[in-house]
């Protein structure tokens, strides 16, 4: 029988990052998808700097870059078109390296991370085929496999598996976990299009037609990529939302059938809903296997890239180290809360779209002195996991600064744990870590300073482990905190 140290189930954007992320250690890897190639359509448009630095770290932002375009923002008006709300994203680039929001069509996304796969001569892809079964030991578990074209079964072993199979999943069936419906449900057409010439009066970024009425969507999409969504209420035939004529009609107020080409058009439910359990054994969940949210923030994709970018530095300290169920039981309960935060804030964008909700989203709208209405974006911190909850710094992402000669934090210490001192601590320290030491780096000195923070020490996902707030205590501090990532 075939042994991998992780097979992937669903070769998805969670699933093909996930490999990504593996395969840099070196890892054997079977990915697993049902489907003959990856789906041609777009669904995710957008993603932000959190995930840019992620497809850093896999080393595909070279290549990408050219796809995307960076997002200027969504407004939100009302049904007399008078703008209530403004999400702006600033045309700057964030602590994570990148801009705060792109545009990108996902068939591109993929590509690239399928391309970089072939870089690694570990990993394996079966397509047409589909994982049945799933049975675990004490060290290993045996993966049933049918090929859906000759339905021959084969079996095979793994040391861990993640189910990255989306909303239908398998895994979550065979760890029998509760699919627990967090309340959104809504109907929406969705309609992507290819303008045939420039059509400059369409606007320039994302606008949320907050109508009762109609609740719809415009995105401005890559190059001459288009898309309109709208909800669907409960007495509307489908077939008939969906026919050309009620589309055209639809887009009457922007475009003529002659403008563009109707790329596809099809019916989406979206929903809010979350996993309760995201673990069983070596078994795992990850991406919409594990959590579902409507795309009113375009996070549904960013929180699985999230969740695989969490895992896999675990899965590898398990597979180079010894199976730690300590460890990877902190893999759910950091992520958990995290992605709650989103799928609660985007439901709430949700009713704002319906009109039928408070204009507050979670507290992230302020009013400006002209009485317009703004809306940050979240960045909410891991839940509780490695590192003491008292720690006012643990969980949060560090930012990538630039060290040495210009390169960045990311490039000079991929996917490594690293041991940042403050110019106040002086010892010559060996540490198993990799190091580095503020003096003359003044952002660096900054974050110490705003952080009340003399040392930290950052996981290879590039989230805070843990600070120490007194020279005096970093010896101390170094023995409880290195253990955990070396
Ligand atoms: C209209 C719309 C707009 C969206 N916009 C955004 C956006 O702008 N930004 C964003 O971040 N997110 C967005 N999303 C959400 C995003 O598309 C999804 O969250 C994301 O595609 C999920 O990726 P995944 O890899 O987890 O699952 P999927 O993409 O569903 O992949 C799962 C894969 O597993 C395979 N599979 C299933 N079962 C098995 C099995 N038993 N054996 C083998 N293979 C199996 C499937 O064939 C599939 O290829 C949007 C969603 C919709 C519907």
């Amino acid at each position: 029988m075939k042994k991998y140290d992780v097979v992937i189930i669903g070769f998805g954007p969670t699933g093909g990052t996930l490999a990504n992320l593996l395969a840099l250690h070196g890892f054997s890897i079977l990915i697993v998808e049902k489907e003959k190639s990856f789906y041609p359509l777009p669904r995710a448009v957008h993603f932000d700097d959190e995930i840019m630095r992620v497809f850093q770290t896999i080393g595909i932002t070279d290549k990408f870059l050219k796809h995307t375009i960076i997002n200027k923002g969504t407004k939100f008006v009302n049904s007399k078109n008078k703008e209530v709300l403004d999400w702006p994203r600033p045309r700057s680039v964030t602590e994570n390296g990148w801009y705060p929001s792109y545009r990108f069509h996902q068939p591109d996304l993929e590509r690239k991370l399928r391309g970089r796969l072939k870089d690694f001569k570990k990993v394996k892809i079966m397509q047409n085929t589909k994982v049945v079964n799933l049975k675990e030991d004490k060290s290993s578990v045996k993966i049933i496999l049918e090929n859906v074209n000759n339905k021959i079964v084969k079996e095979i072993s793994s040391k861990y598996v993640v189910g990255c199979d989306g909303a239908n999943s398998t895994t979550r069936e065979q760890i029998k976990a509760k699919f627990q419906n967090l309340g959104f449900t809504q109907k929406w057409a969705v309609v992507d299009l290819i303008l045939k010439k420039d059509k400059k009066e369409l606007p320039d970024r994302t606008i949320q037609y907050s109508n009762p009425k109609r609740p719809a969507t415009y995105c401005r999409n890559v190059g001459k990529r288009r898309r309109w969504e709208f909800a669907i209420h409960d007495n509307e035939s489908e077939k008939k939302v969906l026919s050309n004529s009620y589309i055209w009609n639809f887009l009457k107020p922007w475009l003529k059938p002659s403008d563009a080409f109707m790329e596809r058009k099809t019916i989406y439910t979206f929903q809010s809903a979350i996993s309760k359990k995201w673990k069983k054994g070596r078994v795992f969940l990850a991406g919409d296997a594990a959590h579902l949210m409507p795309p009113f923030m375009g996070q549904g994709m960013c929180a699985g890239i999230r969740d695989v970018s969490n895992l896999s530095w675990k899965i590898a300290h398990c597979l180079k180290n010894n199976h730690s169920d300590k460890l990877l039981n902190t893999y759910q309960s950091e992520r958990y809360s995290n992605v709650k935060e989103y799928i609660k804030t985007t439901a709430k964008m949700g009713e704002f779209v319906n009109a039928v909700g408070t204009s507050n989203i979670t507290g992230k709208v302020s009013s400006t002195p002209d009485g317009q209405k703004s809306m940050k974006s979240i960045k909410p911190k891991l839940g509780k996991g490695l590192g003491k909850a008292q720690d006012k710094n643990r969980g949060k992402i560090f930012p990538q600064f630039k060290i040495r000669n210009g390169k960045s934090l990311d490039d000079k210490f991929s996917l490594k744990p690293i041991l940042i001192l403050s110019k106040e601590i002086k010892e010559n320290i060996s540490s198993k870590l990799n190091l580095i030491q503020s003096k003359n780096n003044k952002d660096l000195e900054k974050f110490f300073k705003n952080s009340a923070s003399k040392a930290i020490i950052v996981r290879p996902d590039r989230f805070i482990l843990s600070s120490c707030k007194s020279v005096k205590d970093f010896k101390s501090y170094l023995n409880k905190n290195l253990s955990i990532l070396v």
